[in-house]
């Protein structure tokens, strides 16, 4: 059988849709259950049954199962019991937390996934690429992902970037051209493949294969894994938590024996080594850093910014630059034309009329040489070339009519980095070259202009008024585009080489008004400690003004213009990005060096892109930032988060999310790591005071579940504040464990430990060991839910309203209060939990020992604050 490369179009279309017509709504339908959806088998995932057998795998809950079969070989079959429900209550809890951050980031994949451009029932819309299917028509444009495998419909100079398919880095100029013989992928030109991209032109292809039946599919079905990232900070975290655990088990390991050897029993010794072990040990830190990743991730989405790569949340904290682009990210992109400059005089757009022939010719050369399209008031296409279809009707004259009396015959796309674009028409009089773009670039390809009607030679003063002009427009924050025209008589097709010797027609120029929420947005971003830097294609005069008004430019100097970074070496550079904040008629490489002269001076930047060129200064950055909306796949692809609205003002938000995270998170490890140092201390100070253990296992187990996992789960989900905005970006390589952070977790873990062995001693005195244990159990347990409210900021919260913002920490407070005045006062759970009824008094007793915690820890907070002078 022929492969598809060597079938022509109609034969294509007839096998795989039985007619030449594109696919109606039931055969999409029809064709997808047929050939399945167009989506890359991941490695199989795993069932919750799965995520629940694997929370046995954790090396604690291991030592915790021989340590409930050792007890019940002893006959302690109460001890067996509590253990095997706790571990498995700690299973139930870890699975839920696991599935649901699960979903949480699947959602959030869902929300960026690609989209294609397709032709159904006639009509072109977009949808998801993984609906893509066998016999759709997709059509293509610079920037785009190609969602499928397929064969070319139509073509106009299109490239494509087949690297990630064939190694081959240079892009391949696509062709709809029937080939007969047998040719490697690689040189099937009239074949577009799934996981490449567009970088240049036009072009539609029909779907010949989908999902794991495309080359890139074949591929992937032979590496067939899914790996897990892990962000810095867990692994960091893991690193800690396993260092930790080591000391822990020594120091478990030496008070088994120092219990041995003192005469206890040996399997009660074991149990309680195991018990302080656990107890000990912040198993939940790595997973409280996951729960808390994927809440703030889905805050984020709602407000408009969503995460590809999780290491992003932590990144946006330490955020020190932000470099952004200026249409449509700190504008509106909604341009309107206000001026036009022809013939040499200035006139506003309201009054130009086609009566007058050369507004007229300059109006069609901006209908003709563009793309945009407006259907019943809805605008499809660049904004800039939108603003040109208005200004057209706003002269009477229809583009669509004007389009089809001059057809296109043959084009040059725009791109960013020559900043022009041509197309090749047969006007009335004659075959003709227009093109449009940036003034500087097509004023130095222009050596003539029409003057009434006539054609001369461009004189120095031509050139010098039109600059003026171009100046003074710009001045006032407009964009500028400059049109010009090539006779161009018997030639077919246009290339970049055609763009010369030019006659000049006039300029139009236009407004696209900053967004109102950008200057507030650059004010919080530079009090929050970070520089705001406007990165354009567009003039610089024009970039300035603008930068200006929203607040970027401070002194004119800080202005530039890319080909001025040209001549600098990178080192030059380094000391010159320092001065400058906005680089005006940048091309995609430069954006590139900017980005490594900020991060070789230790800075972490974020950096906006929409183009398929801006692509690898997205994956230069540490935060690439890719626009929802203008942005092409190619951009998002690179990208670590995707704004929705493509508004700067969103970036800004999501710093302060991911500031609030990291904060939310540090202060649920501080929790977690004093509780555990305040048992550990009591046990120390019994040991070293020869008392009786203060703490049967069960009691450390019991904590363990109730007061380590819940509050410190319900701090991560603490309410935002806009303090951490008043603050210098974190450093990136800062390690969570700060001198600061030791200190308290010390100071606060000692003052836990007091209030639990006061209690512990008022038991011994006025009672026996059983009480002792009973009432250092629930002072500490008590002490570690008070302690959830201290953990809430490294300020004291005690009198603001603050205190009460958190529902969650309030649930798990008021859930752990009953549970723990459950265990001591109800005598049929005695046994058990190995505690015997508190009298009112000690009970009492035990309460105001525990919230004695809350004003202690707080004036110590008030006190590190002063020292701290902050
Ligand atoms: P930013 O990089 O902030 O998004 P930008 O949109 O102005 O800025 P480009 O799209 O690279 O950057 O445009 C650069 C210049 O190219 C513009 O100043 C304009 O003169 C010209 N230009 C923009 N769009 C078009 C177009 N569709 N056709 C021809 N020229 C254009």
């Amino acid at each position: 059988m022929k492969e598809f490369y060597q079938q022509s179009k109609e034969e294509i279309r007839k096998l795989l849709n039985g007619s030449i017509h594109p696919l109606s709504d039931e055969q999409v339908k029809e064709h997808q259950k047929k050939y399945g959806m167009n989506e890359l088998v991941e490695g199989t995932k795993k069932s919750t049954v799965q995520i629940f057998l694997e929370q046995y795998k954790d090396f604690l809950v291991i030592i915790l199962i021989l340590a409930a079969i050792i007890s019940g070989f002893l006959g302690d079959v109460e001890s067996t019991l509590v253990i095997v429900i706790v571990i498995t209550i700690n299973a139930i809890l870890g699975t839920v937390q696991t599935v649901k951050a699960e979903q949480s980031l699947e959602g959030l994949k869902k929300l960026s996934s690609p989209m294609a451009k397709v032709m159904r029932n006639g009509q072109i819309m977009e949808v998801a690429s993984r609906e893509v299917t066998v016999g759709d028509e997709v059509i293509l444009e610079a920037g785009d992902q190609i969602p499928a495998d397929g064969r070319i419909l139509e073509c106009a100079s299109m490239k494509v970037d087949e690297s990630a398919l064939t190694g081959e880095s240079l892009a391949v100029e696509k062709e709809d051209i029937l080939l007969d013989e047998t040719v490697p992928l690689g040189d099937q030109k009239n074949m577009v493949f799934s996981g490449s991209f567009v970088t240049y032109g036009r072009g539609s292809f029909l779907v010949t294969s989908v999902g794991m039946e495309t080359e890139v599919g074949k591929i992937a079905a032979m590496l067939k894994t899914t790996s897990e990232k892990r962000t810095p900070l867990q692994i960091n975290l893991d690193q800690f938590g396993q260092k930790l655990s080591i000391i822990i088990m020594v120091f478990c390991a030496a008070l088994f024996a120092i219990n041995v050897w003192q005469g206890k029993p040996a399997g009660d010794a074991f149990m309680f080594a195991v018990a302080l072990a656990v107890a000990a040990i912040p198993e939940a830190l790595s997973s409280i850093v996951t729960i808390v990743l994927s809440f703030g991730t889905r805050k984020m989405a709602k407000e408009g910014a969503i995460i590809r790569k999780l290491q992003a949340v932590e990144g946006l904290g330490s955020v020190s630059v932000i470099c952004s682009d200026k249409t449509g990210t700190l504008t509106q992109n909604k341009m309107t034309v206000e001026q036009c400059y022809v013939e040499k005089k200035c006139y506003d757009a309201d009054v130009l009329t086609k009566e007058n022939e050369a507004q007229k010719q300059l109006m069609i050369a901006g209908i003709l040489c563009s793309d945009a399209k407006v259907v019943e008031g809805q605008e499809f296409g660049d904004p800039t070339e939108t603003a040109l279809i208005h200004a057209g009707n706003r002269m009477s004259m229809d583009a669509e009519e004007i389009r089809e009396h001059f057809p296109r015959i043959s084009e040059v796309p725009f791109d960013s980095d020559r900043k022009l674009m041509s197309t090749l028409h047969d006007l009335e009089s004659g075959r003709t070259m227009l093109t449009k773009g940036a003034v500087d670039v097509l004023l130095d390809r222009t050596d003539m202009i029409q003057e009434n009607g006539k054609i001369r030679t461009m004189t120095n003063q031509d050139r010098k008024d039109i600059e003026r002009q171009n100046q003074e427009f710009s001045a006032n924050g407009l964009r500028v585009l400059a049109f010009a025209y090539k006779k161009m008589d018997g030639v077919k097709e246009i290339n970049v080489d055609d763009e010369k010797n030019y006659v000049f027609l006039g300029l139009i120029s236009m407004m696209d008004p900053p967004r109102k929420e950008s200057k507030m947005a650059v004010e919080e971003c530079i009090k929050a400690g970070m520089k705001p830097i406007m990165i354009t294609g567009d003039h610089k005069v024009t970039a300035a003004a603008i930068a200006k008004r929203i607040g970027i430019l401070k002194k004119p100097e800080e202005a530039c213009e890319g080909m001025e970074i040209d001549g600098l070496s990178d080192e030059e550079l380094k000391d010159f990005v320092e001065g400058i904040s906005v680089y005006a008629r940048v091309s995609p490489e430069h954006k590139i060096r900017i980005v490594r002269a900020w991060q070789e001076k230790g800075n972490i930047v974020a950096m906006t892109g929409d183009g398929v060129n801006d692509a690898p200064a997205l994956k230069q950055a540490d935060i690439g930032v890719a626009m929802g909306i203008t942005g092409t796949e190619v951009a998002k692809d690179a990208s670590s988060m995707v704004l929705t609205d493509d508004n700067f003002a969103t970036i800004i938000k999501a710093v302060e999310n991911g500031r609030n995270v990291y904060e939310n998170i540090k202060h649920a490890i501080q929790f977690l790591l004093s509780g555990n140092f305040g048992g550990i201390l009591a046990v120390l100070y019994a040991s070293i005071m020869a008392l009786p253990v203060p703490f049967a296992p069960v009691h450390l187990l019991f904590i363990n579940l109730l007061t380590d996992s819940l509050p410190a789960i319900a701090l991560g989900l603490e309410p935002h504040t806009k303090a951490v905005m008043e603050r210098k970006p974190r450093p990136m390589n800062e390690s969570i464990l700060t001198k600061d952070f030791l200190i308290r977790i010390g100071l606060e873990g000692f003052v836990i430990a007091a209030m639990t062995m006061i209690a512990y001693t008022i038991g011994l005195k006025t009672g026996n060991t059983i009480l002792a244990q009973t009432m250092a159990f629930a002072t500490l347990c008590t002490s570690r839910l008070v302690h959830g409210y201290n953990s809430k900021s490294n300020a004291p919260v005690i009198f603001t309203k603050r205190f009460f913002n958190n529902i969650y920490l309030a649930g798990a407070f008021i859930l752990g209060l009953v549970l723990i005045t459950g265990v001591v006062m109800i005598p049929n759970l005695h046994t058990m939990f190995k505690v015997q009824t508190l009298t009112f008094c000690q009970l009492m007793i035990v309460y105001g020992l525990a919230f004695l915690n809350l004003p202690i820890i707080q004036c110590l907070k008030a006190i590190m604050k002063k020292a701290a002078g902050n």
